[in-house]
């Protein structure tokens, strides 16, 4: 006998006290499944006459106000395009990000530079927040290497 086919596989039965928590319980530790596939999933192991009539019937709140009907997917919208690469750096300083070390808890701060048209994203560890530290950071970063 093989151990996954559902129709020969021995499986709990749900007695009907059992039905509602159940689907509950599962619902909500299985992500917050649809109902096909709560219903795949639930009969390789379960068993309620009416199980489908329960499934169909089940309503999660949470669902309701979180998920949208239909496709969850779409086309990209259109990009316009307004400048050329290069034209344009985007630059900020971002942190402290506090990492735990063996030595103790680090601190990092990073100067970031994207390219507004390409989206190219250059990261660079800052040591302060000076002036003449950013600007060499961002002349090693960035200007060194595309101009
Ligand atoms: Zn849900």
């Amino acid at each position: 006998m093989p151990i996954d086919d559902c129709n020969t596989q021995w499986k709990f039965v749900l007695a009907n006290s059992m039905i509602w928590p159940s689907l509950h319980w599962f619902h909500a530790m299985l992500g917050h499944l649809g109902s096909h596939c709560m219903h795949a999933t639930l009969q390789t192991r379960y068993y309620h006459p009416h199980f489908c009539m329960h499934i169909e019937c089940f309503v999660c709140d949470e669902c309701q106000h979180t998920k949208t009907s239909g496709p969850s997917h779409r086309l990209l919208q259109d990009w316009n395009i307004t400048g050329a690469p290069w034209e344009e750096v985007a630059v900020n300083l971002i942190g402290p990000w506090p990492v735990s070390t063996p030595h103790g808890i680090v601190e990092f701060f990073v100067l970031t530079c994207i390219d507004t048209t390409t989206n190219l994203v250059k990261i660079a560890r800052i040591f302060k927040k000076s002036s003449d530290h950013i600007a060499t950071c961002f002349e090693h970063t960035w200007l060194s290497w595309y101009y």
